[in-house]
C-alpha cells in the first residue's frame, strides 16, 4: 500500500515543460534517424536493415509530432522511437555488448516526460526485445558465446540491471514530482494572497514592462489584465512631481537610489481615460537567477489627500479662530484692566480716610478682591498676548544677581509669615550682566516662587542660579521647595494652560492654572527650556534655563559684582 503511495502520480509536467522536454526528445530521436544508417555502414550490414530502419525512425519522430495526436500518444510514439533505435543498433552490431547499454540510456531519457506510458512502452520494448528475443533467439541479441549458450542466465543478469536502473528512476522521478507540487502550491498560495490583497499589485520586469497585474489593480485604474500585461508601468503611473520624467521601472530605481526601492512614495496613478488620482506605492526589487523582478504595491490614497486635505482647513480655521479669540481675550482684558486700576486706586485712597471697623474690612475686602483680580487679568492678557504672538521681548542688559536678589526679596515677607526659609544662591560663574528682557525672567520668578511658597507648608524654598553644564551660554535657574509635591501623572500636564494637579488643591489654594503656561511660553521665546523634578509630600524644583547673551561691559554702572558665590538667607525659619 505504501509503496503504490510512494510511486509516481504521473501528472506533474505543465503544458510548457512537456513541450520543451518533448521537443529535447525529438532532438535526440533525430539524431538516431542520421546516426543508426552510418552506424549500419560502418558495420557493414545490409543496406535493407539500416536504410530501412532510419527511414522508420523518421517516420516515427514525424508521427510524435503530429498536433492531432494527443499529447501522451505523442511521448509514447517518441519513446518508441528511442527503443526502436536501441533494437536496432543491437542488431546492426549483431548483439555487441556495448550497445546493449543504449537501452539503459534511454530510459532516463524517457523518465523525463514523468509519465507512465511511455515508461511503461519503454520498459515493454526492453522486456520483449531485449528479454524474450534474446531469450529464444539470442544470436540476435547476444554477440558473445556467453549470451548464446546461456540466455536465461543474461536474460536475468540484464533484467536486474534494468529493475534497479527502473527502481532508482522511479524515486528520482517521484522526489522531482514532489518538488514541482510544492512550487506549484506555493505559487498558488502566491497568486492568492496577490490576488485578494487590497492593494493594487504589479509586477514588472527590469525594464519596467509589466507582467503581473492583480484583481484589485484592474479595478483601480479601470484596465483589464489581458490590457495591461505587456505595457510600461510609467502608463499607469508617473512621479507626483511633474519637474520628474517618468523613465523606465531601472530608471526610477537608478537615478534616485533609495528613493523610491524599498520605501513608501506618493505618485500618480492614471486610468485609461486619463484621470489621475494620487496613489503610494511601495516597490521591492528581487534577483532571480541574475534577473531583476519589481513587485509595486499600489494604494489609492484620493481619499486619504481630501481628508488630509479638510483637516488641514478645519486646522487652518481653529487656528484663525483661536487666534481672533486670543485678540479679542487680549483687548478685552486691557478694557477691564484700566476701570479695575481705577477701583484699586480709589479703594486704596478710601483706605487712608477714616473708616469704622466694619467699613474699612468691606474696603480691604474689596481691595484684595480687586488685587486678585487684577493678577488673573494680567495673567490673561499675557496669555493671550504670546497666543496672539504679540509679545515682544526687550533685549537690554540688566544685572542679573541684582535682580533675582531683589525679585526674590520681595517674597520675603510672604515666606517669613508661612514661617519658610527662603534663600537665593548664585554660582560665582553665573554672568553678572546679561542681555534679555529682564521684566519677563522677573515674571517667570515670580511665578515660580510665588507657587513654591503658596504649595509649602514648612520648610524653605530655596532659588539657585548657575550656568548651565550641558550648554555654557544659558543660565540653569533651579526653584526647589519642601513642599505638597506633584504626583507623576499631573506632571505631563502641568504646564498645559488652565491645569492644575487637582480640584481639591484648586479649592483649597485657589489660582487660574495659567502661570506655568506662561512660564513655559515665556521660557521658550528667550530660548531656554523648562522641567520639574517633584515627589509628592516632598517637594517640588521648578528648573528652567534661559539664553541671556553675557556682556562684561558696564558691569560697575549696573551694579557691584562679586566674583564669589553669593548666597542671600531671606529669613531664617521660625
Ligand atoms: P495656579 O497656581 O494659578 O493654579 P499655575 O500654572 O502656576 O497655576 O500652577 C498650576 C498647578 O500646578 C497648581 O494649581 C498646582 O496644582 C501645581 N503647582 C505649581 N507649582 C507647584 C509647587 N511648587 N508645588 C506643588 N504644586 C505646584
Amino acid at each position: 500500500m505504501n509503496l503504490l503511495a510512494s510511486l509516481p502520480k504521473g501528472d506533474a509536467l505543465d503544458e510548457q515543460a512537456w513541450c520543451s522536454r518533448h521537443r529535447g526528445i525529438l532532438s535526440i530521436l533525430w539524431l538516431h534517424v542520421l546516426g543508426v544508417p552510418l552506424f549500419g555502414v560502418y558495420m557493414g550490414a545490409s543496406p535493407t536493415l539500416y536504410l530501412g530502419g532510419g527511414g522508420l525512425l523518421a517516420c516515427i519522430a514525424v508521427a510524435a509530432r503530429l498536433s492531432m495526436v494527443r499529447r501522451r500518444l505523442q511521448s509514447a510514439i517518441a519513446t518508441c522511437g528511442l527503443m526502436t533505435a536501441s533494437a536496432l543498433l543491437v542488431h546492426l552490431s549483431e548483439g555487441q555488448i556495448e550497445l546493449h547499454f543504449h537501452f539503459f540510456v534511454m530510459m532516463p531519457v524517457i523518465v523525463l516526460y514523468q509519465d507512465w506510458l511511455p515508461f511503461l512502452v519503454g520498459l515493454q520494448f526492453i522486456i520483449l526485445d531485449h528479454g524474450v528475443v534474446g531469450t529464444f533467439m539470442p544470436d540476435m541479441v547476444y554477440g558473445h558465446t556467453g549470451g548464446q549458450t546461456h540466455p536465461w542466465t543474461w536474460a536475468l543478469i540484464h533484467g536486474g540491471f534494468i529493475l534497479a536502473e527502473c527502481a532508482a528512476l522511479l524515486y528520482f522521478w517521484r522526489v522531482n514530482e514532489l518538488a514541482q507540487d510544492e512550487v506549484r502550491a506555493s505559487e498558488a498560495r502566491t497568486r492568492m494572497i496577490i490576488e485578494t490583497a487590497l492593494d493594487a499589485v504589479i509586477t514588472t520586469d527590469a525594464a519596467g514592462t509589466i507582467n503581473r497585474w492583480n484583481t484589485q489593480a484592474e479595478s483601480m485604474f479601470d484596465v483589464p489584465r489581458t490590457e495591461a500585461i505587456g505595457k510600461s508601468l510609467t502608463t499607469y503611473l508617473s512621479t507626483s512631481d511633474p519637474s520628474t520624467e517618468p523613465g523606465p521601472i531601472t530608471s526610477y530605481a537608478g537615478l534616485v537610489p533609495g528613493a523610491i526601492l524599498n520605501r513608501r512614495s506618493e505618485m500618480l496613478g492614471h486610468t485609461c481615460q486619463g484621470t489621475s488620482f494620487p496613489v503610494e506605492i511601495a516597490m521591492s526589487c528581487l534577483t532571480v537567477g541574475g534577473t531583476q523582478q519589481f513587485t509595486i504595491f499600489v494604494q489609492d490614497i484620493s481619499e486619504r489627500k481630501q481628508q488630509e486635505e479638510r483637516l488641514h482647513r478645519a486646522k487652518e480655521a481653529a487656528e484663525a479662530a483661536s487666534l481672533a479669540k486670543s485678540q479679542f481675550l487680549a483687548n478685552m482684558s486691557h478694557e477691564i484692566r484700566t476701570p479695575m486700576n481705577g477701583v484699586l486706586g480709589m479703594t486704596e485712597l478710601l483706605l487712608t480716610t477714616p473708616l469704622n471697623d466694619k467699613q474699612r474690612r468691606y474696603a480691604d475686602t474689596v481691595h484684595n478682591s480687586g488685587t486678585s483680580l487684577l493678577h488673573i487679568i494680567n495673567d490673561i492678557l499675557d496669555f493671550s498676548k504670546i497666543e496672539a504672538g504679540r509679545l515682544v521681548l526687550e533685549y537690554i542688559p540688566f544685572g542679573l544677581r541684582q535682580m533675582l536678589t531683589e525679585t526674590i526679596g520681595l517674597y520675603h515677607e510672604q515666606a517669613r509669615k508661612k514661617g519658610l526659609a527662603l534663600s537665593v544662591t548664585v554660582a560665582p560663574d553665573t554672568p553678572d550682566i546679561a542681555h534679555g528682557d529682564p521684566h519677563r525672567l522677573r515674571q517667570i520668578l515670580t511665578n515660580l516662587v510665588g507657587n513654591a511658597i503658596k504649595f509649602t507648608e514648612t520648610g524653605n524654598v530655596a532659588v539657585f542660579a548657575r550656568p548651565d553644564e550641558g550648554d555654557q551660554k544659558l543660565v540653569r535657574i533651579e526653584v526647589a521647595d519642601t513642599g505638597i509635591g506633584i504626583p507623576l501623572h499631573a506632571q505631563e500636564k502641568i504646564f498645559d494652560s488652565f491645569s492644575q494637579t487637582d480640584g481639591s488643591i484648586t479649592r483649597k489654594y485657589g489660582g487660574t492654572g495659567l502661570g506655568l503656561a506662561i512660564v513655559k511660553q515665556l521660557v521658550g521665546m528667550m530660548g531656554g527650556h523648562l522641567g520639574l523634578v517633584s515627589t509628592p509630600g516632598q517637594g517640588t524644583t521648578f528648573w528652567f534655563t534661559i539664553s541671556l547673551d553675557k556682556s562684561s561691559s558696564r558691569v560697575s554702572e549696573l551694579q557691584p559684582h562679586s566674583s564669589n558665590e553669593t548666597t542671600v538667607a531671606m529669613t531664617a525659619q521660625q
